[in-house]
């Protein structure tokens, strides 16, 4: 049998999904992505992208897209303690001070990556109910009856995958203990409000966070509030306006005022889960949260995910069919060295935020020094990575 290229499918269209799609495409791999909701779509909330996301973005086409969406972070953002007295600067900045960096809108980011695609190529309604491979084929079947067949299946549908349990034992995610209120407001409610500002309050056990997103027209804001009660990972669950405002009393004015905006709120509980033992098994990888959940606490999980999916686009690229099974172990091998490390720093920030990291004093220095790790995030490269890994894995094999 002669070289075949290798055809994938790609189980759920959110941010790791679609972005790892459009990877795989720009480097000539034929795909299809398989998404449950009848639409594609995600909720009205913000997401940051970072300088180590934005590049591989532009790389990929989408330049001028987010550009006419996105909102320019930078000028003013700044850490506070609760009351707010400055504590630090955010680096919004890679070490070569490209401002490389936006708060989007979620939607708006599905919608540029859905553009990209071919008439066809992604199938809505497509809820993944079951999978199996042989040593030549993965096949996939769906709620609706449909079946797939495919050389290669990347899971890309969230933290509670339904298909990570054909790599792993399933392990139950880890509640964090805090909620995550959120929602938008228009910015011309608060007409005074730093323009490109990304900025963060910390008090005792909770934390309140606001970027812009759409061109600057929305506030995104984020109210970090412990709880005991383990709240369900769903953006529908409408928050209680009230209760965010009483958690955030007496905090800044600027806080204060911001949340006396609000008309509907959402709610999140936080989760994440340590490093799975593996992500790939045959034909079939785990990505983005199916593979890393993490906290948000350093805005990193989307942004992970579509690192990942840069990765295996570089590795697969020019590959055939029947080398998937081999390919793919080198793909977790070199992700999870820098995953498991942001899945880690991003609970250690979390307690930062919170004040749960030692003196206030000592907190604030951590929270005032964070720039070193930010730097390591924003600089690095993961489609040049790859390919030196690739490379160097090729050297090695023949020497
Ligand atoms: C409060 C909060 C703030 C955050 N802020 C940031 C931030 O600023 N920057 C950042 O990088 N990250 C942030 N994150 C994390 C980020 O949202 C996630 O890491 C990211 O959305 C993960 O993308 P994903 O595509 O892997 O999974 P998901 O976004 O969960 O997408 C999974 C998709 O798969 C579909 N699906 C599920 N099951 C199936 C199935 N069986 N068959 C077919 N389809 C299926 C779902 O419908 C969905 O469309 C934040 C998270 C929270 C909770």
């Amino acid at each position: 049998m002669g070289a075949a290229n290798i055809r994938a499918a790609v189980v759920g269209g959110g941010i790791g999904g679609l972005s790892a799609a459009n990877a795989l495409l720009r480097r000539s791999i034929d795909v299809t992505v398989y998404e449950q909701a009848p639409q594609l779509g995600e909720v009205g909330a913000g997401v940051f992208i970072y300088p180590n996301s934005l590049r591989q973005l532009e790389r990929m086409g989408f330049r001028k897209a987010l550009a006419k969406v996105g909102a320019k972070v930078g000028a003013g953002s700044e850490y506070y303690r609760m009351d707010g007295t400055l504590v630090g600067k955010i680096l919004t900045t890679d070490s070569s001070g490209w401002n490389g960096m936006y708060g989007m809108h979620r939607a708006d980011l599905l919608n540029a990556f859905a553009a990209a695609f071919p008439a066809n190529a992604i199938r809505t309604g497509h809820r993944c109910v079951g999978f199996e491979q042989s040593k030549d084929v993965a096949r996939l079947q769906f709620a609706n009856g449909n079946v797939a067949e495919a050389d290669l299946v990347i899971a890309a549908d969230g933290i509670q995958s339904a298909l990570q349990k054909y790599v792993v034992e399933p392990s139950t995610p880890e509640y964090s203990g805090s909620r995550a209120y959120r929602g938008l407001i228009a910015r011309d409610k608060l007409p005074n409000w730093r323009r490109e500002a990304h900025q963060v309050w910390m008090g005792d056990g909770k934390h309140f966070m606001v970027f812009p997103v759409r061109r600057g027209e929305l506030l995104n804001y984020v109210g970090f509030v412990p709880t005991e009660n383990e709240t369900v990972e769903s953006w529908s669950a409408v928050g209680d306006r009230n209760e965010l405002a009483a958690s955030f009393a007496g905090w800044d004015a600027a806080v204060v005022d911001l949340i006396e905006q609000i008309e509907t709120c959402f709610w999140w509980g936080l989760y994440d889960r340590r490093p799975l033992r593996s992500w790939v098994n045959g034909r079939l990888a785990l990505l983005g949260d199916a593979a890393h959940p993490m906290l948000p606490h350093l805005g990193q999980g989307a942004n992970q995910a579509i690192e990942d999916g840069v990765a295996l686009a570089v590795l697969l690229e020019g590959r055939d069919a029947d080398e998937v099974a081999d390919i793919l172990p080198s793909y977790e091998r070199f992700r999870r060295e820098r995953t498991d490390v942001v899945q880690a720093e991003a609970r250690k920030n979390g307690l930062r935020y919170d004040s749960r990291s030692g003196t206030l004093e000592q907190r604030d220095k951590e929270i005032a020094s964070s720039a070193t790790l930010r730097k390591w995030l924003y600089d690095y490269d993961v489609e040049q990575a790859a390919i030196s890994y690739r490379a160097e894995s090729r050297t090695a094999a023949h020497a």
